[in-house]
């Protein structure tokens, strides 16, 4: 089994973190890797599941400290940038 895929990634248990939010088109859910520990953030589009990225701490930090409008962007410019 593929390490990092969607059977163990694992949502942050903080709601406000798990659900950082949308931007770009996608919509995100931020977890770990059950397996690796990996920090992960899996991708929506559309209500479905499209990706799975491992992402640095402080990928994940910078998302948390912006303020709401600009965590859009910040996510949008992410995503466009896989
Ligand atoms: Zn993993």
């Amino acid at each position: 089994m593929p390490c990092c895929a969607a059977q163990q990634f694992e949502r942050h248990p903080d709601p406000h973190i798990a659900d950082i939010g949308q931007g770009g088109g996608a919509e995100y859910t931020v977890g770990t890797c059950t397996n690796c520990g990996a920090h992960l953030i899996h991708c929506w589009v559309g209500g479905v599941a499209e990706s799975i990225h491992v992402v640095s701490q402080q990928t994940i930090d910078a998302f948390i400290a912006a303020p709401p409008a600009q965590r859009k962007a910040l996510l949008a410019g992410w995503f466009n940038s896989l």
